[in-house]
């Protein structure tokens, strides 16, 4: 795929990797890896769950490296520092694998979350910590996991549940660092008009495409409330810029409990409101399982060929 914007295919991005691994039975909740706990411990499971999405038909899955960084390896579970950085490049190769042994049309996206994912107490959902950091600061924190990621070739790079403003451009600013590489960024947010962190989304959005008008494929919202999808895209349609949404299946992360609250629901219904609304790469995140996203490729085929 050249990820252009030339036609109007939409692109199904899979589910959420961390809570359909704690529905396949591993304790992800509480570790600070999250959904790379995996990587490190239950390779053959995180490989069931990429099955799993790429047999429901998705045309790309995510690595499992959300929460993962080079420190946090070497941290929680004693690595070396070259032996954190094969973890994380391997992560690649266990997404690519499973394609193969599939014979699948999917493709790769590396997860990067943001500075407060690798806090692990939900900080992404607020970004706090973003006042008291510099873009600079940002981007040597990023630095080490993304040039890993770069160096293993996914097709894409997912920088996702961003919360600020400032993060994101931090972000764009590193990926130049890498120039062959491609990617999209997705921001957090809690309601319908900001980022997580409190900047107006349609800033936001905008100065990610201002600073990055080649290597940002596209720009949009995940892990956000399925509802607020529309009326945050509707903010972002001014950009010359293709746009994702993977929502969460409403629900809301208690870092108290370190658990969801909210029993959550399907995405499902709200799909043909985000194909009508523009939006071209579509999935899910937390609480929202392969079948669903089986659910979802229905829904996809039978209203693209209508529309
Ligand atoms: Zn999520």
């Amino acid at each position: 795929m050249n990820f252009t914007r030339n036609d109007n295919k939409i692109i199904l991005i899979d589910g959420g990797l961390g809570t359909t691994l704690h529905e396949y039975g591993l304790a992800v909740f509480d570790d600070p890896l999250w959904s790379g706990k995996a990587l490190v411990k239950e390779q053959e499971l995180l490989a069931k769950v990429h099955r799993d999405f790429v047999q429901a038909k998705c045309d790309v899955i995510l690595t499992a490296t959300y929460q993962v960084t080079v420190d946090n390896l070497m941290n929680y579970h004693h690595l070396s520092n070259e032996q954190a950085e094969e973890i994380i490049y391997n992560s690649v190769k266990i997404a690519r694998n499973v394609i193969d042994e599939e014979k699948a049309k999917c493709y790769v996206a590396a997860s990067i979350g943001p500075y407060g994912a690798a806090l692990s107490d939900g900080s992404e959902f607020n970004g706090w910590y973003t006042d008291s950091m510099t873009i600079e600061q940002f981007k040597d924190w990023h630095r080490p996991r993304l040039a890993v990621l770069a160096r293993a070739q996914p097709d894409l790079i997912a920088f996702e549940t961003i919360p600020s403003k400032k993060e994101a451009e931090a972000l764009v600013e590193l990926l130049k660092e890498f120039p062959n590489v491609k990617g999209w960024l997705s921001f957090n947010c809690q309601d319908t008009k900001t980022t997580a962190h409190g900047e107006p989304i349609e800033e936001a959005a905008a100065s990610v495409c201002l600073k990055s008008p080649d290597q940002i494929i596209a720009v949009g919202v995940n892990c956000v409330h399925p509802e607020t999808v529309v009326p945050l895209i509707k903010q972002m349609n001014k950009m010359d810029r293709d746009f994702i949404a993977y929502p969460n299946a409403g629900v809301t992360w208690d870092p108290e409990t370190m658990t969801f609250k909210n029993e959550g629901r399907l995405i499902a219904p709200f799909i043909r409101s985000y194909i009508d609304a523009g939006i071209k790469y579509i999935g899910g995140c937390c609480n929202v399982n392969p079948n669903q996203i089986r659910t979802i490729r229905d829904i996809i085929d039978s209203y693209s060929s209508y529309l």
